[in-house]
C-alpha cells in the first residue's frame, strides 16, 4: 500500500491528507508540521480573529480529533530539514528520518525580512502564523499604535483590524500606491480613501531606511514612533527543502496541472509552488491564496489516488476591511483596458480587466454578482460586450458577446 508523507500542516497540506482518505487511499499518511497546532486558517489572523470575533475552535482546518479518526499520523512541532530523494526519505531536525513512497511538499511561504538596519529585530512583529498574531494582538488597543511597513492586503487588514481594537494605525508604503503589486489604481485609490476615513495614517512613496522595535526611520530622516512595528512587505516562497530533493524551483517550486514536480515521487501544493493557470492560457505563477492551496491539494491526491483531475479553476482571492468584501478572481496579464462598473462612491463596484474582448481579471467590492460572474466568464474564455459590462443596469448574466 502507498504510504504518502506530507511535509507542512498547513492549508494545502492538512487539505491534502482529507482529501486523500475522502478519495478512498488506504495507505499509511504522515502529516508533519512544524507548528504546534493542527491545520487551521490564516486568514482570519488578520481579520476576524485579530478582532476577538473568532476564537482558535474557529480557525481549525477540522476538528484535532479528525486526524486519528482518519487514521492520518499527524506530527506536529517537527520541523523536516533535508530530502534523500534517492533513497526516500525526509530527515528531521531531531534525527528522525521517515521513508515515503511519495511525498507531497506543502511548505507554504514565510514573511520577507525588511533589508534595512535594524530589519531583523526581534521584537519586529510579522504576521504568518498563529503565535505571530497572537503577539501582534497583545500590542494592540486603545493608546496605542501601531506602524505597518507594507501596505498590501495583510498590512492594510491589520491597520483596519487595529482601528476596530480603538488603537490607531499608520501604513507606511514605499510605492506611490498601496496595493501597488496586487490590484488596479481605481482599487488603491479607493482603499486609501476608505482607511483614511477611518483614521488610518496612509503614506505612499515613502522608504524605509532603519526600523526599530519602536518606530521606523525614513529616507527624509524623520522617524515614525509606534508602540510596534509590524512588517507586512510579502513572502517568500519556502523552498529549501524542495532545493535539497534536486527539484525543479523558479522563485517556487515547478509544477504541473497536476502539483507533480520534477520527481516522480513528490508533489508540492500551495503557496511554495509555481503552477501553470489553465484558465489565463496556462501562464505559470506563483499563487498565495486559499482557494489555490485547496485546488492544488485536490490535484494531488487525485493523482496519487488515480481519480480524474479536477476541473480547472480561475485563481481568486478576497480580502475583508471594515464592511467591505473585496473579491479578485484572475490576474491582470495582458490586459490591455479596464471597465469600472457601478460607482466607487457607493463602495459597491468592480474593475474588470479586458484582454481584447475578454475578461482576465476581476476586482469586486461588495459585488458578489459582479465577481461570480466575472469569474466563469475568465474560466470560459467567453467574449464579453464592453458597452454592456459597464452599464450596471445590464444583468451580469448577459454581458457576454
Ligand atoms: C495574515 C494572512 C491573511 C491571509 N488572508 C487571505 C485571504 O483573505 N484570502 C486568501 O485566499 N488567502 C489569504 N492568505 C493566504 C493563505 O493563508 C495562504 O495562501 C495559505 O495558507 C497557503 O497554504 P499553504 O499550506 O501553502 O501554506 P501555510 O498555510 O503557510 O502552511 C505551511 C506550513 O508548513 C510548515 N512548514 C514550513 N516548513 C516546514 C518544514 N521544513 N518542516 C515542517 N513544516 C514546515 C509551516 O510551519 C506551515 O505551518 C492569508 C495569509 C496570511 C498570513
Amino acid at each position: 500500500m502507498t504510504k504518502v508523507v506530507i511535509i507542512g500542516a498547513g492549508h494545502a497540506g492538512g487539505s491534502a491528507a482529507a482529501f486523500l482518505r475522502q478519495y478512498g487511499l488506504e495507505g499509511d499518511i504522515v502529516l508533519a508540521g512544524e507548528e504546534a497546532a493542527p491545520p487551521y486558517q490564516r486568514p482570519p489572523l488578520s481579520k476576524a480573529w485579530l478582532k476577538g470575533e473568532a476564537d482558535l475552535d474557529a480557525l481549525l482546518l477540522r476538528p484535532e480529533s479528525f486526524y486519528a479518526e482518519h487514521r492520518i499520523d499527524f506530527r506536529r512541532s517537527v520541523t523536516a530539514v533535508s530530502i534523500d530523494a534517492e533513497a526516500k526519505s525526509v530527515a528531521f531536525a531531531d534525527g528522525a528520518r521517515e521513508a515515503y513512497d511519495i511525498l507531497i511538499l506543502a511548505t507554504g511561504s514565510t514573511a520577507r525580512k525588511l533589508p534595512v538596519p535594524g530589519g531583523d529585530h526581534p521584537e519586529l512583529l510579522e504576521l504568518r502564523t498563529l503565535r505571530d498574531a497572537e503577539r501582534l494582538k497583545a500590542v494592540l488597543g486603545p493608546g496605542k499604535r501601531l506602524a505597518v511597513v507594507g501596505g498590501g492586503y495583510v498590512g492594510l487588514e491589520a491597520a483596519a483590524s487595529a482601528r476596530a481594537l480603538g488603537a490607531q494605525a499608520v501604513v507606511i508604503e514605499r510605492e506611490p500606491r498601496v496595493l501597488a503589486r496586487v490590484a488596479s489604481q481605481t482599487l488603491s485609490d479607493f482603499f486609501t480613501a476608505r482607511h483614511r476615513a477611518e483614521g488610518v495614517d496612509i503614506r505612499t512613496g515613502v522608504e524605509v531606511t532603519a526600523v526599530a522595535s519602536h518606530g521606523v526611520t525614513l529616507a527624509d530622516g524623520s522617524e515614525i514612533a509606534a508602540d510596534a512595528v509590524l512588517i507586512g512587505i510579502g513572502a517568500v516562497a519556502c523552498d529549501a527543502l524542495a532545493i535539497s530533493a534536486g527539484l525543479a524551483c523558479d522563485n517556487g517550486v515547478v509544477v504541473d496541472e497536476q502539483a507533480r514536480t520534477t520527481d516522480p515521487a513528490i508533489f508540492a501544493i500551495g503557496d511554495m509552488t509555481r503552477r501553470p493557470i489553465p484558465a489565463l492560457g496556462g501562464v505559470s505563477w506563483r499563487l498565495e491564496s486559499v482557494p489555490n492551496a485547496l485546488e492544488q491539494a485536490k490535484q494531488a491526491a487525485a493523482a496519487i489516488v488515480g481519480r480524474p483531475a479536477p476541473a480547472p479553476e480561475a485563481p481568486w482571492f478576497w480580502s475583508d476591511q471594515y464592511d467591505l468584501k473585496l473579491q479578485i478572481a484572475g490576474l491582470p496579464l495582458n490586459a490591455d483596458r479596464q471597465i469600472v462598473r457601478g460607482d466607487p462612491g457607493t463602495s459597491t463596484f468592480a474593475v474588470f480587466h479586458l484582454s481584447g474582448a475578454r475578461i482576465v481579471c476581476v476586482e469586486a467590492v461588495n459585488a458578489p454578482p459582479e465577481f461570480m460572474a466575472g469569474k466563469q466568464l475568465i474560466g470560459k474564455h467567453a467574449a464579453v460586450d464592453p458597452a454592456r459590462l459597464a452599464d450596471p443596469s445590464v444583468s451580469m448574466k448577459s454581458v457576454a458577446a
